[in-house]
């Protein structure tokens, strides 16, 4: 891929009004007179997350408070509350709310949040009739794909994929330089693409989803199969037996070891993954696959058996060019740094 200043990163949509230039390949933007400071807010099942973020992704205050979750009215209000106090201090154009579900293509009504009991909310509506300021709602997972485009490992990257290995699988497409929400804005589900016909269950309601076979939970399955099976499961077995159950925090201690049964639930794992990147480069063809969530901090030993897994799986392999393969750089703070910039160029736009 060409080697890209942090500068041009502006020319892809936030501040293209004030286009004054070319100097060699480089494009030199100047966003003066318009405020660039936006407002991410992620709702998580378990706490609202808020930030004052820059137009470098570089967060200027923070905030964050337990999700009230299940009850829409709270988790509004605690929002609003949220956007009054990080505005105090600083000036900014917009509010960016992520969210885990369904947002529709306008990124205003939530069609299904699973964790917030929302069914059809016009929560864009809502927010924007108590704050006298541009609005936009966004998936989560979108949104933390949309950071790591922007400004982690994405960033010279055109075409991407992102796939979040957490107690789920979540998905975000960006093709050609921008957000990919299909044409009812649910794309990009890619912990639901069909891996194996007939395999397991799968809380959508399909079977033998990605979902089912590349997420934490999936992780701690195969490490449960395997140290069921005795061997190269010993250890997993005694461990197991010591804390009661396979923790993620047990699996990662004993990956880090060198445990041979940890190691070897990580690389089916990611040949599970690397199985469904083969069939998402048939589709997007992306330059660069982005791997995030827990699971991801095992950094190469999950992206090498990846690697292996997609080039053995690729459709008519040795006549395509291979993508690279990279970890997420943003981790904790991506939702927020998302959202605040998709409400900055939402914002701009509208400008
Ligand atoms: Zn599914």
């Amino acid at each position: 891929m060409p080697e890209r200043s942090r500068v041009s990163l502006h020319s892809r949509g936030v501040c293209r009004r004030f286009f004054v230039g070319i100097v060699s390949s480089t494009e030199i933007i100047i966003c003066g007179g318009f405020n660039v400071h936006a407002i991410g807010i992620d709702i998580g099942g378990t706490k609202i997350a808020g930030a004052v973020v820059d137009d470098e992704g570089e967060i200027l205050a923070e905030d964050r408070v337990p999700s009230p979750a299940g009850d829409s009215k709270a988790i509004e209000d605690a929002v609003v509350d949220m956007v009054v106090r990080l505005r105090k201090q600083h000036d900014i154009c917009g509010v960016g709310v992520a969210a885990a579900g369904f947002i529709d293509a306008a990124q205003s009504t939530v069609y299904y949040a699973p964790n917030l009991s929302w069914r059809n909310e016009p929560f864009q509506a809502e927010l924007a009739a108590r704050l006298t300021m541009p609005i936009v709602i966004e998936n989560d997972a979108n949104a933390a794909g949309w950071a790591e485009f922007r400004y982690g490992a994405g960033r010279l990257a055109s075409d991407m994929v992102m796939l979040t290995i957490g107690t789920g699988v979540g998905g975000a497409i960006v093709a050609n330089d921008a957000l990919y929400r299909g044409g009812f804005g649910t794309a990009a589900e890619l912990g639901h693409i069909r891996l194996i016909p007939g395999g397991l269950p799968c809380g959508c309601g399909a079977n033998g989803c990605l979902e089912q076979y590349g997420s934490g939970r999936a992780l701690q399955r195969l490490a449960n199969e395997l140290a069921d099976a005795g061997g190269i499961g010993r250890e997993l077995a005694e461990r197991r037996a010591w804390t009661g159950e396979l923790s993620g925090t047990d699996l990662s201690e004993l990956i880090q070891s060198g445990d041979g049964g940890a190691l070897t639930a990580l690389r089916r794992l990611g040949g599970y993954i690397g199985q469904g990147c083969a069939t998402l480069s048939a589709v997007l063809d992306p330059q660069l696959f982005v791997i995030g969530g827990g699971v991801a901090q095992a950094g190469d030993l999950l992206l090498d058996p990846i690697r292996a897994a997609y080039l053995e799986n690729l459709p008519a392999r040795g006549f395509h060019p291979e993508p690279e393969f990279a970890i997420a750089e943003l981790v904790n703070d991506a939702g927020v740094v998302g959202a605040a910039d998709l409400a900055r160029i939402a914002a701009d736009r509208s400008a």
